[in-house]
């Protein structure tokens, strides 16, 4: 059943990919959504300030692309129009796991869209610009969330770059800025107490590149990562095809092995991967700009699903909740999921003010297994390494030597190789690797052939 929460206004902060997808999800619901962006908005695929990560690859989990598709629908085709790209997880794909044969490049049938992040982000601003009570308000910052006497949410004081302040009502705020700063700061005005975090300190950064290849020199991949030999090395290289003829080249290390930003050095980087595809590639590439760098110190995640209560009317929603180790690409992907919850929430609660009352912490609590799966993968692979710093689970080193074995048993079993594609991409939770027969398949490996 759907609701309309007749006359009730919502505002959304930030027209990054999370405020993008709950404008969407909340376009049915309410009277009128205003999303709210410091950044002046660019009529088309361009960069910005507010979303500097934007410079560098975003890859879409192919579950992100599917609920993006319902939050949008067509959006398959909106995107190829506008010239991304469509891979195969399996086929398209050159992925080096050291010590392991590369995966076998089979058709897996998981599709994932390849495009720069503000080809995306001018997609879904194009997309959402079909619903009539949807406004994106750009060159606008907020500057705090207003509370009612009550304590609950008001709405939103935004300031124009001339420096002109309103307040712009709403019964519902949905934070989506990235950093949270609009929700930290209104729970601590109110002196309520602030979410507790998990943390895992990663101390990565990158180095992205773009580059064009002549077309006889065209890699016959679309996307090529060579991981690292964890833990003694963590330097690893990722390609990935883009609209334009262009392609992203990135490189990430941890703690002192940085990617370096001028050609020669960043080339010999590239040696010092550990395998030569990736500058074998460069060295019949072009490359074209700067080569930038981004530095990201820790994974965060704020357990707002704990606080005893939160103020009726905030929301928030992506990077807010919960930012994520970047090389395992799962941020966007993970707002969208969210932003489509919040949408079923919408679909299947009544319209009464009392349901616009529980909504969030009913949203928070289902977003818990949603942000959990993606975090447990990436913090498996981040403690790895003994300088990572945040708690190892008790199951750790259980679940390490079984990611081991799968990877090994991915190699030789099609099924195996697939499921574990769906997985990684959101599309089934990673219970479906308990699978009782995959679980023998993989006993039967370890006890044939030991690593
Ligand atoms: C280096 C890097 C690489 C990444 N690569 C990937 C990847 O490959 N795949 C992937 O899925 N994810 C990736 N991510 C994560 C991804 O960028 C985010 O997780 C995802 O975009 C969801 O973020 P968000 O929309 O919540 O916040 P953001 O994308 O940060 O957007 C926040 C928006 O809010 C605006 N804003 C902030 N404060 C205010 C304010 N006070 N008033 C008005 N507007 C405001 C900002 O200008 C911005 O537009 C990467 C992140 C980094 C750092």
């Amino acid at each position: 059943m759907s609701t309309w929460f007749a006359g009730r206004h919502a505002v959304v902060i930030g027209a990054g990919i999370g405020g993008l997808s709950a404008a969407a999800a909340l376009a049915g619901h309410f009277s009128k959504v205003v999303v709210v962006e410091r950044d002046k908005l660019p009529p088309g695929a361009a960069a910005r300030p507010g979303v500097p990560q934007g410079k560098h690859p975003h890859g879409l989990l192919a579950g992100g692309m599917a609920a993006l598709s319902k939050l949008f629908p067509g959006l398959a085709s909106s995107l190829t129009q506008a010239g991304a790209l469509v891979s195969d997880a399996g086929a398209d794909a050159l992925i080096e796991v050291p010590g392991l044969q590369p995966f076998p490049r089979r058709h897996l049938d998981v599709h994932t869209f390849l495009m720069s992040r503000p080809l995306i982000e001018a997609v879904l601003r194009n997309r959402l610009a079909e619903h009539e009570n949807v406004m994106l308000r750009d060159s606008t910052r907020v500057m705090e969330i207003v509370a009612r006497p009550s304590g609950d949410v008001a709405g939103v004081r935004v300031e124009s770059p001339e420096g002109e302040q309103e307040v712009l009502a709403a019964d519902l705020v949905v934070d989506a800025s990235g950093r949270g700063v609009p929700t930290l700061d209104f729970l601590k005005a109110a002196g309520r107490p602030v979410p507790q975090e998990s943390v895992v300190g990663v101390d990565l950064t990158y180095g992205t590149a773009t580059y064009s290849f002549p077309p006889d020199a065209t890699p016959d991949f679309k996307v090529a990562l060579t991981l690292a030999k964890a833990p003694e090395r963590s330097r690893c290289g990722f390609m990935m095809m883009r609209e334009g003829g262009f392609w992203y080249v990135l490189f990430a290390g941890r703690g002192e092995d940085r990617p370096p930003v001028d050609e020669e050095a960043f080339l010999a980087f590239a040696q010092g991967l550990d395998t030569p595809t990736i500058y074998d590639t460069l060295r019949k590439g072009r490359r074209h700009g700067e080569i930038l760098r981004f530095g990201f110190q820790e994974s965060r995640w704020r357990h707002f699903e704990r606080l005893e209560s939160l103020p009726a009317g905030l929301l928030p929603i992506g990077d807010a909740i919960c930012r994520l180790n970047p090389v395992y690409g799962q941020g966007m992907a993970v707002a969208a999921l969210e932003a489509l919850q919040l949408r079923d929430l919408l679909d299947a609660q009544g319209s009464d003010s009392g349901s616009l009352a529980t909504l969030a912490p009913r949203f928070l609590g289902g977003a818990v297994p949603l942000i959990e799966t993606a975090w447990k993968m990436a913090e498996l692979a981040d403690l790895v390494y003994p300088e990572t710093r945040g708690e190892k689970p008790a199951d750790f080193q259980k679940t390490l030597e079984m990611q081991v074995v799968l990877n090994r048993l991915a190699i030789q079993d099609a099924d195996v190789q697939k499921l574990m594609v769906e997985v990684r991409h959101l599309l089934k939770p990673a219970t479906a690797l308990h699978d009782p027969e995959i679980q023998r398949k993989a006993e039967a490996l370890r006890e044939h052939a030991p690593s």
